[in-house]
């Protein structure tokens, strides 16, 4: 390890340039008094320094093409390149969203096209591509469902809505942000909805249920058709959380369980990686009694005697616009092209091979870790605890750190909030059985450590560019108001 790489401003030397200017070819004049600074603070740094700081920096990230990356709920799978030369070709990268439609209609098409695959592969009527997250189509598709119940129905009263402890946390917080009411929901035994507890909420002050499923847990409702049929009938609407389609892609489709409405994140299943700042893509799949509130303009297609022309058109009560233009148009490429790549086969051997993985996954780790659930069958990921026997001290954070010391990232800690210590494993179907026995092994020998020499996970990592931020204040990084231009 090279050790801490120095800020840019700690290599900034007096009068280094990294470019040069053209010559001149206007008139020179003076900058106006009032833009003058006497005081410039930027880095002054040659362009041979300047290229070598951050390929160092790049190289002390971590990331799916370097190593295993089990991050429950964030489905990191591998992603072929595939998909970034077709999101590179210049006829993607050099349109414009204000062109006039009739110059960008290979776009369009592209995007219809996914409207169509996505709202098929969930079996849906209708698709938008706008919302520029999962947690952004979860409030377009509440939104959806408080219009229609409100508005569509007359029935303003109905203001709740029922989300298990077991959902993501961007559920009970769309729903706040729409304005609604979230009531909890416990789980039973086996990691379902209660349904006893369930129906004691089922009035007609319900607009509908959330629910993430499989759910975080990574386990699927067993009593699902019945939770579904009895929200239905005491008037509700049930919203999917579809963040995570990698376990039911080309098995079932949500629709004929029985959700009215449902997002999907293409930045996990459909293969751009999550994480790291975006953009990202949710796209909010409907039936179609709910068609009509999708947000929009969305593409639609006319047929003409001998071609097709694709038109933007607002759907007839559109909750409005929820982003700028058109949506992350390079995530659709990506999830095209994935889509295109794997055929209908290949997509249920994806979902076939996560369960797989994940199952195989799980069936290592219980034999040294707690796995609460783990007598039943996972779906994509499952939920392990960081609970040694014989090391007391250590816990679920300590054995996460450890893990960079073995070349791995760690999975979602303390996550879902049901389980204490969690460790939450998405393997994902991108992975090779001897990578699913390494990392299970390495927890194996964390184990052991933690036993034998409890110290060397508490202050790991410790083959890492960076160690615990949090934990150890490493004097040797500077404070931020030592920086020159921070103070
Ligand atoms: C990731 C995730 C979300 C939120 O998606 P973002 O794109 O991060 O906003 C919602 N629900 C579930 C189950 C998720 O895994």
């Amino acid at each position: 390890m090279r050790g801490p790489e120095p800020t840019i401003y700690e290599i900034s030397s007096p009068g280094r340039r990294g470019y040069t200017l053209p010559e001149l070819d206007v008139p020179e004049s003076d900058i106006p008094e009032e833009f003058l600074r006497d005081r410039l603070l930027l880095p002054e740094v040659a362009e041979v320094d300047l290229v070598r700081h951050f390929v160092r920096l790049s190289q002390k990230n971590f990331g799916v093409d370097l190593g295993f990356y089990p991050l429950g709920s964030c489905t990191m799978k591998y992603n072929p390149k595939v998909n970034e030369v077709a999101a590179r070709l210049p006829g993607f990268t050099k349109i414009h969203p204000l062109q006039d439609p009739a110059t960008v209609q290979g776009a369009m098409q592209l995007m219809y096209e996914l409207q169509t695959y996505l709202a098929e592969i969930t079996g849906f009527a209708a698709t938008t591509l706008q919302p520029a997250a999962g947690a952004h189509g979860e409030l377009t598709g509440v939104l959806m469902m408080r219009k229609l119940i409100h508005e569509g129905r007359g029935e303003p009263h109905r203001t709740k809505v029922l989300v298990p402890d077991s959902a993501h946390g961007t559920n009970p917080a769309t729903t706040t942000m729409s304005g609604l009411q979230v009531v909890e929901i416990p789980s039973d035994k086996r990691g379902n909805v209660d349904l006893n507890e369930l129906k004691k909420h089922l009035d007609d002050t319900v607009l509908g249920f959330m629910l993430t499923n499989p759910n975080t847990l990574g386990l699927f409702d067993e009593h699902l058709l019945e939770l579904t049929h009895l929200v239905h009938e005491a008037g509700g609407l049930m919203y999917g959380d579809g963040a995570n389609l990698n376990a039911l892609l080309g098995i079932t489709k949500p629709a004929d369980l029985g959700f009215d409405v449902m997002h999907i994140n293409l930045h996990k299943t459909f293969s751009t990686p999550h994480g790291g700042g975006g953009p990202g893509s949710g796209p909010v799949v409907c039936t179609e009694e709910l068609a009509p509130y999708l947000p929009g303009p969305i593409v639609d297609v006319e047929e003409h005697d001998d071609h097709v022309h694709y038109i933007w058109k607002m759907p007839e009560h559109s909750i409005g616009r929820v982003k700028a233009f058109w949506g992350n148009f390079g995530v659709m490429v990506k999830a095209y092209t994935y889509i295109r790549m794997l055929g209908a086969q290949g997509l249920r051997e994806v979902a076939e091979n996560a369960v797989l993985n994940a199952n195989y996954l799980q069936a290592l780790v219980k034999k040294t870790y707690p796995v609460p659930y783990g007598f039943r069958t996972c779906m994509h990921e499952f939920v392990a605890q960081g609970k040694i026997e014989g090391a007391e001290d250590v816990r679920a954070l300590d054995i996460a750190k450890r893990l960079i010391d073995y070349g791995f990232h760690p999975p979602t800690m303390y996550f879902p909030l049901i389980v204490p210590e969690a460790l939450m494993i998405e393997p994902t179907e991108t992975e090779s059985k001897q990578t699913l026995d390494a990392f299970a092994e390495a927890l194996e020998r964390i184990a052991e450590e933690a036993r034998t020499q409890p110290e060397l996970l508490k202050t790991a990592p410790h083959e890492a560019p960076v160690r615990r931020l949090d934990e150890v204040r490493a004097a040797r990084y500077p404070k931020l108001k030592d920086v020159p231009g921070m103070e």
